[in-house]
Order: structure tokens, then sequence, then C-alpha cells
């Protein structure tokens, strides 16, 4: 049976190195990294996301700025508040809690972040940077799954690789993330034909897809490396978009709470901290 990846652990060890460099960062800098959280409405969901994002904020010796508005607050207010957020020194990190209102273009509202302090890598310009392989900001989720990853095989190179979803905030930007360490990517989505042959032949399967249980057991390569990003809320609790029996085949394997989950919050932290020492001209510990 598969070995099981424990996100959790990893993402506390993550946390633990980036409290580190954010103590010398503030030393150096004589302030502390800032980030500020957006959050328009009270969706219960995002209300526990962003409240998590706070305490670890925190946690990490991190300023914290919350920033909560009514649900009927106009676009303009908002992208008011962001360009308040982008001219703020002592802010180096915004992140505007999605889903937004139905009145409000995220589009209008993410591209007005400064991709310099756009920590969900989100803005354009960062999608832009990660396909080109410049520095830039990447999205927490993607880019917590490829540390992962890079546990296991610390040689991805010419590995073959399968993306289920092609999502702008998971599935792009990770097929981007092992085009750049040089897997042979190949993305699936809705309208692929044969999902099934294309998992089959691959040695690492990353699944976002939000349906629970997506991934069967028979399509799994005995001994590849599963990553399920799914979290999908059902009568059954949480579940993943792998079905856990893919444990009796694969290699290795993220649990559903415990894999993935804990790493985007930990990743968030980790860009925050990346993002502050770009802006104050301060390396930060390039093993983050
Ligand atoms: P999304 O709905 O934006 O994208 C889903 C993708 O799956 C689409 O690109 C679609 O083409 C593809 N898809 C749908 N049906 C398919 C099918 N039958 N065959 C193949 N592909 C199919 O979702 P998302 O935002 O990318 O999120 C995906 C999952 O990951 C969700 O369960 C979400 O809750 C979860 N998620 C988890 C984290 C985290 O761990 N922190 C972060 C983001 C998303």
């Amino acid at each position: 049976t598969a070995r099981l990846i424990d996100g959790k652990a990893f993402a506390a060890q993550l946390r633990g190195r980036v409290a580190t460099a954010a103590a010398a960062f503030t030393e150096q800098a004589g302030r502390k990294p800032g980030l500020a959280v957006v959050l328009v409405g009270e969706d219960p969901a995002s209300s526990v996301y962003v409240r998590s994002k706070g305490k670890a904020t925190l946690a990490a010796g991190m300023e914290s700025f919350e920033h909560r508005l009514s649900a009927d607050v106009s676009e303009a207010e908002l992208i008011a508040l962001v360009d308040r957020l982008n001219a703020d020194e002592t802010v180096d990190g915004i992140l505007v809690q999605l889903p937004l209102p139905k009145h409000i273009d995220e589009r209008a509202v993410i591209t007005r972040i400064d991709p310099d302090k756009d920590v969900d890598g989100f803005h354009p310009v960062n999608a832009g940077r990660l396909a080109t392989g410049l520095d830039g900001l990447v999205p927490c989720t993607p880019l917590g799954c490829l540390m992962l990853l890079q546990d296991i095989h610390p040689h991805l190179a010419g590995l073959e690789a399968v993306v289920i979803g092609r999502s702008n905030i998971v599935g792009k930007p990770m097929a981007a993330l092992l085009l750049q360490q040089s897997c042979t990517v190949t993305t699936v989505h809705s309208r692929t034909r044969d999902v099934m042959g294309h998992v089959r032949q691959a040695d690492i399967v990353v699944a976002a897809v939000g349906i629970p249980g997506f991934v069967q057991p028979e399509w799994i390569k005995p001994g590849a490396t599963v990553i399920d990003v799914g979290i999908n809320r059902t009568g059954d609790g949480l579940v993943g978009d792998v079905d856990p029996r893919a444990v009796e085949v694969a290699g290795a394997i993220t649990p559903v709470p415990g894999g993935v989950g804990p790493m985007t919050i930990a990743v968030l932290m980790r860009n925050t901290l990346v993002a502050a020492g770009r802006r104050a001209g301060i390396a930060v510990d390039p093993a983050l």
C-alpha cells in the first residue's frame, strides 16, 4: 500500500522555517512582514479561511491586517481599498478572499493588486512570469503540491505528469510548475476524450477536479505518486477527488484531509515573506 504523504507535518515544518526567516527579516528591516486579507460578505467557508490565515500570520511573527467589508460594498469601494493597500509600505502581501459577490468583477479587483504584493499569484502578470520562467509569486495550492512532490521525487525531470483540471487557481499553474521541473506534462479536463487513458501513463497524478472520488484506483499506474487537491464537502465529511481505494495501487498519496489542504496557508506565509524580502531588498532563506 501507498506511503501516505503527511502534508500536515510538512506544512508545520514550512511554517517553522518561515517564522525563523520572518524574525530575521524583522531584525534587518526594522518592521515585520505584513499581510492584508480582504473579506467581502459573510460566506461561512471564506470566514473560516480568513480567520485561519490571520492566525497563521501572527503565529509566523508577521503583521496581519484584516479588512471585512459588507456584502453590498461597491466594486469602486473595494478597488479603492486595494489602492490604499498597494500604497501602504507596511503591507507586503494582499489577498482578496474569493469568491466575491456577483455584482463585483473579480478580474477587475485581482488585476488592480500590485503584482509584487499578489501573494495568491492570481494576477495575470504573475501567471505570465510563471509561464515564462521569471521570478514572481506562484499560487499557493499548486506550489504546495510541488513541494510535496519534490520531497518524494528529488529529480522530477523526465517523469510523466498528468494534471486533472485546468483552473487558473490550481490546474494551470500546477502544469506550468511541473513543466518548469522538466516533467512531461499532460493536462486533462472536462472535454478530454480519454481521461483514464492519460492517467494510466502517469508517474505523477495531480487531481484538481472538484468531484468526490473521481479518480478510480484502476486508472492509476502501480507505484505512481498521487496528489489529491480536492476538498469536497459531502454527507460523509470532507473527501478528495481520488477514490480512497487508490491507496492500494499508488506508491505515495496525499490523504484528505491532512494532505494538500494544510500546505496552502503555509505557502501563503512563505509567499508573504518572499514578497516582503523582494520589496525591502532583503535576502530571505532560499530553502523557503
Ligand atoms: P474548478 O471547478 O475551477 O476546476 C475544476 C476542473 O476540473 C475544471 O478545469 C474542469 O475542466 C475539470 N473537470 C471537471 N469535470 C471533469 C471531468 N469529468 N474530467 C476531467 N476533468 C474535469 O476547481 P478548482 O478551483 O481547480 O478546485 C479543484 C478542487 O480542488 C476542488 O475540490 C477544490 O475545493 C479543491 N481546492 C483545494 C485547495 C486546497 O487544498 N487548499 C485549493 C483550491 C481548490
